[in-house]
């Protein structure tokens, strides 16, 4: 059974301040709505749920603003409610995992018998956290390609089809960048595929860089990428993606004492206003076939 040993901290709150108990809180309450979370967080493993859940059941003894819940080695960041002027920090921990950090927002000031209310509430959130946590991991792990770190095809599938239903309901345009190393089969045989793969690598983390935190990248194959970028027309995509072609072609890719230069083809292409064309992906395939045969190292689009 894990424990909460983390420790508190409130922000904005003195010794000073807690002298009245202003929401004295009957105990018989805390039982109840204790017993109360103890279920409803095991019915779900959803963080979100499991968070909502706890923000209901707590607002029933103390009234809240808001919680934010944040991990930032899981990059995971929550606001339930909105934030206020008074804050009271907790961090979670358990002797193996450390579960973030979660902090109680509101306009009055939090007595010490509230705290002590609130704190005996968040030990029955620490076993419903930790088993929404792992089950986030998994479902991110699933969908994730483990050699670069970005989505796979799996994810890849599930984003197309959702940014496209997206666009067309919204009518904004979407572009999707079709990225292909040129030739990759060289860079295996000459530097070995340990630095093949050191190179996929390298080339995943530089599309990251380049784009903007709301493309999403994909690995599509082998050394093949995909870049949705919504929001963006033809002749902002092919912005992007010449910035993406000249960033990898002047890197020089450091592996096992080798310097390695490559190249990337690109094919574009958009989904416009009123356009309701979905075969998005094969038309960027189309185009980067046709920037192969038109020598490599180039942005095509289609027309
Ligand atoms: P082109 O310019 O026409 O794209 O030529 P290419 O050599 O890049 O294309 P080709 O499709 O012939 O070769 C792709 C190579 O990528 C072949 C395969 O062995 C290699 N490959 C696929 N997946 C991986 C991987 O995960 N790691 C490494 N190191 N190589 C891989
Ligand atoms: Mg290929
Ligand atoms: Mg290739």
């Amino acid at each position: 059974m894990a424990t909460l040993t983390g420790q508190t901290h409130h922000a904005e709150t003195s010794k000073e301040d807690i002298i009245r108990l202003s929401f004295p809180v009957n105990q018989d309450d805390v039982v109840e709505v204790r017993s109360r979370l103890t279920q409803s967080l095991q019915t779900s493993l959803d963080l979100n749920i499991v968070l909502e859940l706890f923000f209901q059941q707590i607002q029933t003894l103390i009234p809240l603003s808001g919680i934010k819940y944040t991990h930032q080695q899981k990059d995971c960041q929550t606001l339930l409610g909105s934030d206020d002027t008074h804050k009271l920090d907790y961090r979670l921990n358990t002797a193996q995992d450390d579960l973030g950090e979660i902090v109680f927002h509101r306009s009055k000031r939090f007595n010490e018998h509230e705290m002590a209310v609130i704190e005996s509430l968040l030990s029955t959130l620490v076993c419903p956290l930790r088993n929404a946590l792992l089950y986030r991991d998994a479902l991110q792990s699933a969908l994730r390609d483990p050699l670069t770190g970005v989505g796979n095809r799996v994810a890849l599938d599930q984003a197309h089809e959702r940014e496209v239903q997206l666009a067309a309901r919204h009518k904004q345009p979407l572009s999707l960048l079709a990225i292909d190393i040129d030739h990759f089969k060289s860079i295996n045989d000459r530097y070995g595929h340990s630095s093949g793969d050191d190179v996929i690598r390298q080339i995943a983390q530089s599309i990251k860089a380049v784009t903007r935190c709301t493309d999403l990248v994909f690995r599509y194959g082998g050394e093949e990428f995909v870049v949705l970028l919504n929001k963006t027309a033809l002749n902002g995509a092919h912005v992007i993606a010449e910035r993406i072609r000249q960033h990898v072609e002047s890197l020089r890719i450091e592996s096992y004492g080798a310097q390695i230069s490559t190249t990337i083809s690109i094919g574009i292409s958009t989904l416009n206003r009123n356009n309701t064309d979905s075969m998005l992906f094969q038309r960027a395939d189309a185009a980067l076939y046709k920037a192969k045969q038109l020598g490599r190292n180039r942005v095509e689009a289609t027309v």
